[in-house]
């Protein structure tokens, strides 16, 4: 994915906060911090949080949706104008990621024989009412 309005600095902090790795990047091109994520190794981090698991449930070393979900939120916590594209969205700021990021967990990331969204695709306890406790307190301090 890609993102503008944060620093190097405060990207890797965040990356480093959420307990994934860069896979690639971050590496600055014009205005954006070209980056793709992954979990550390298995025989370090066995039980690492935000494993995304294959098409017939095997362990992979992917960051799952909730993994994505909190690199992006604390990036948007950080600048609530910043900028991310990935794969399958772009979001314009804080408000934009919180209206489209539903609708991307639901996306089918298994095959028309054996559909599965991208927020079913892991075993790392994350659902997305989770997810919304966790995005409405931030938006609380904001408010007076
Ligand atoms: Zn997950």
């Amino acid at each position: 994915m890609k993102v503008k309005g944060i620093t190097e600095r405060q990207l890797r902090s965040i990356v480093r906060k959420v307990g994934v790795q860069f896979n690639n990047g971050p590496t600055k091109i014009g205005n954006y911090l070209f980056f793709t994520l992954r979990l550390p190794q298995f025989a370090r981090a066995p039980k690492a949080k935000y494993r995304r698991t294959g098409t017939r449930g095997r362990r992979i070393c992917a960051v799952c949706y909730h993994g994505h979900f909190a690199v992006m939120q604390r990036i948007l916590d950080v600048n609530p104008d910043a900028v991310i594209r990935s794969a399958v969205a772009t979001y314009l700021g804080k408000d934009d990621f919180e209206a489209k990021a539903p609708s991307v967990g639901e996306r089918n990331v298994g095959s028309m024989m054996e559909p599965r969204m991208f927020i079913d695709s892991c075993n790392c306890g994350g659902t997305f009412d989770m997810m919304l406790r966790e995005v409405k307190p931030a938006t609380k301090e904001k408010t007076p």
